[in-house]
């Protein structure tokens, strides 16, 4: 116990391994290469910047924020580009008063590449950047020491001369990370690989992939005291993550306290529910009804549905703009958010053994709740005059059945037990809404309850 408490972690003993470095590229003679627009990102957008020096509020007119990407599909890429609420567009133009404008260097974003693009990188490190910064991960990051003792590297972003005698070696997301995680005013973890390790980290994996938070140890704190922020998804949703870089934006300008996060660094707004508890399905569940195939409306609990037992807010947020999500759009499911994705979740669409007692539960429940809650149905589908007449006057081809003597007894029934709790109007007849026609309300009014006013009379006259 002793040994592991004092024990370095992954970074330490990844920067151990490579030493110090103090040699970047010589600016001048970079030239135009991968100057694609003959300007860097931040130039191009500066001059669409909402805000002027004299309406930005707060003391921070501007943050950087370094997108790494690890062991990734890009997945979380393709999802945080179509966030709308708050879209990275207007995070870029510091569109939302109070916010400091956030200098995005993303490798797939920006439109300066190659030396240019790690440029910002490097006078981060060297401590001459213009503003604090922040450092996003999405992918997991790969044990790259394994990969050094065979003289290769799993993934990496650009190259530095801080190879033996100054020469050019590509530069790991692990070291970069590593590197500039200590003076970053916040480390975030986007997607469940770099949350959680996710699937570079599954059972066979001979990368060693690890999370952000195992990579950089349970002490590691932000220059401006956060621990590593989680937001897990796989691919996750992408206003999950805009939401929660905009609420510790304003942590960060002052404007509000840390945002509420959970004991594992997730936004505890976002995923303190269940996806069951909002699912589009869940009323099947309740009443005991399972869809046997993919297409079926009904709950997809017995096709390998685990959202009984899975944080995430897919079925409330919806997957992009308020639209789609998993079961939303019919898919069962598979627990990509959680930290057990996704070896404890395999083999995917399967029915959870868990779920068997609960299921087996609602079945049973629903198998009496169902035919009471049909024949209140059927009594609230008609109108109060069709049950004084005995008669529903629809046009349309499926012709309502009318209540036969046992179902008038008990619809007259609910109804009275609907009615006692009404102390101010416990007199009236409980039979439907209009009681004003019923003998027991009006006894001096002769109406012959079996004639339809303007029908049946006009017909007798
Ligand atoms: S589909 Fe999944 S999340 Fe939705 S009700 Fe069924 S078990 Fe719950
Ligand atoms: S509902 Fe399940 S599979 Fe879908 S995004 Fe959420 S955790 Fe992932």
């Amino acid at each position: 116990m002793a040994r592991m408490l004092t024990e370095a972690t992954p970074a330490q003993q990844l920067l151990e391994l490579l030493g110090p470095v103090d040699r970047f590229h010589d600016r001048s003679e970079l030239g135009d290469f991968g100057m694609p627009a003959r300007a860097y990102m931040e130039d191009l957008a500066e001059p669409m910047a909402k805000a002027s020096a004299f309406s930005r509020i707060g003391p921070l007119e501007k943050i950087h924020a370094f997108w790494f990407a690890g062991m990734s599909c890009d997945g979380c890429t393709v999802s945080v580009t179509g966030a709308t609420n708050p879209s990275v567009e207007s995070l870029l133009l510091g569109a939302h008063p109070g916010l400091p404008r956030l200098i995005l260097h993303h490798p797939v974003v920006n439109v300066e590449s190659g030396p240019h693009f790690m440029r910002a990188a490097e006078m981060a490190l060297s401590g001459e950047l213009d503003g604090p910064y922040v450092v996003i991960l999405e992918g997991s990051i790969a044990d790259e020491t394994r990969a050094i003792a065979t003289g290769g590297y799993w993934s990496a972003q650009g190259e530095e001369p801080w190879g033996p005698d100054g020469e050019l070696r590509p530069v790991t997301a692990a070291e970069w990370i590593a590197r500039l995680a200590a003076n970053a005013a916040a480390s975030i973890a986007i997607g469940t690989c770099a949350t959680w390790g996710g699937i570079p980290a599954s059972e066979g994996n001979p990368t060693g992939a690890m999370s952000m938070m195992d990579f950089l140890g349970k002490d590691y704190r932000s220059a401006f005291g956060v621990p590593v922020v989680n937001i897990p998804g796989c691919a996750p949703i992408g206003d999950n993550f805009t939401e929660t870089v905009a609420a510790v934006l304003y942590f960060l300008q002052g404007f509000g306290p840390l945002p509420e996060f959970d004991e594992l660094g997730r936004p505890a707004w976002l995923f303190g529910e269940t996806v069951h508890r909002h699912c589009v399905r869940g009323a099947y569940y309740e009443e005991g009804t399972y869809a046997e195939d993919f297409g079926d409306k009904e709950c997809l609990v017995e096709i390998g549905c685990w959202g009984p037992v899975v944080n995430c807010n897919i079925t409330s947020r919806g997957a992009i703009s308020g639209i789609g999500g998993c079961m939303n759009a019919g898919g069962a499911c598979i627990g990509c958010t959680m930290p057990g994705f996704p070896d404890k979740f395999t083999p995917f669409y399967k029915r959870p053994p868990g779920s068997l007692a609960s299921t087996a539960a609602s079945r049973l429940l629903g198998s009496i709740i169902r035919p009471l809650r049909r024949y209140s149905n059927d009594h609230l589908n008609r109108e109060v005059r069709w049950d004084l007449h005995g008669d529903t006057p629809t046009g349309w081809a499926r012709r309502k059945s009318e209540p036969n003597a046992l179902q008038e007894v008990g619809h007259r029934f609910y109804d009275k037990m609907r009615r006692s709790s009404d102390t101010s109007k416990a007199d009236v007849q409980p039979w439907g809404k209009r009681a004003e026609w019923t003998e027991e309300r009006d006894p001096d009014r002769e109406r012959d309850l079996s004639v339809r006013p303007g029908v049946d009379r006009a017909r007798k006259g």
